[in-house]
């Protein structure tokens, strides 16, 4: 469900909020008023799956792009059908071990992968699909 802004969505969500470890607002529009109010794409699902691999992976997954409204999206270059459009999440890699960080992911029931050279992208999607982003395969292949 789109909520226009992270206050509304904060509003209609905090008493039933169940995901300790992530907020609203680092899964809003990251365009910062050029396109949107900071739109936020909610998804129950999606959040359980990101507790999941938060609890696999034992440390904090720090969120670098969540919800994407269509003119961020096109403004940071995403595809035209980007998962971003809705929900999906780009998780930094620093602090993290590349493999354990792919198999927590795997293991929380995540089955869109993109595989960056600074990020993982986990999604949920119904045909599985993984990827890489321009240098970054050799990174992940060892
Ligand atoms: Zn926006």
């Amino acid at each position: 469900m789109l909520y226009a802004n992270p206050e509304s969505a904060v509003r209609a969500l905090s008493a039933s909020w169940r995901w300790p470890h992530f907020a609203v607002r680092e899964l809003a529009c990251r365009c910062a008023g050029r396109f949107c109010s900071g739109q936020y794409w909610h998804d129950a699902e999606f959040l359980d799956a990101l507790e999941d691999m938060r609890a696999r992976a034992g440390r904090p997954l720090v969120l670098t792009s969540g919800h994407r409204c269509a003119g961020w999206n096109a403004a940071v270059g995403g595809a035209p059908l980007s998962r971003h459009k809705q929900i999906a999440a780009d998780i930094q890699i620093a602090g993290h071990s590349r493999g354990a960080l792919l198999d927590a992911a795997i293991e929380a029931g995540f089955t869109g992968l993109g595989l960056g050279r600074s990020f993982l992208h986990v999604d949920r999607r119904a045909r599985p699909a993984r990827w890489y982003y321009s240098g970054s395969e050799r990174l992940w292949i060892q």
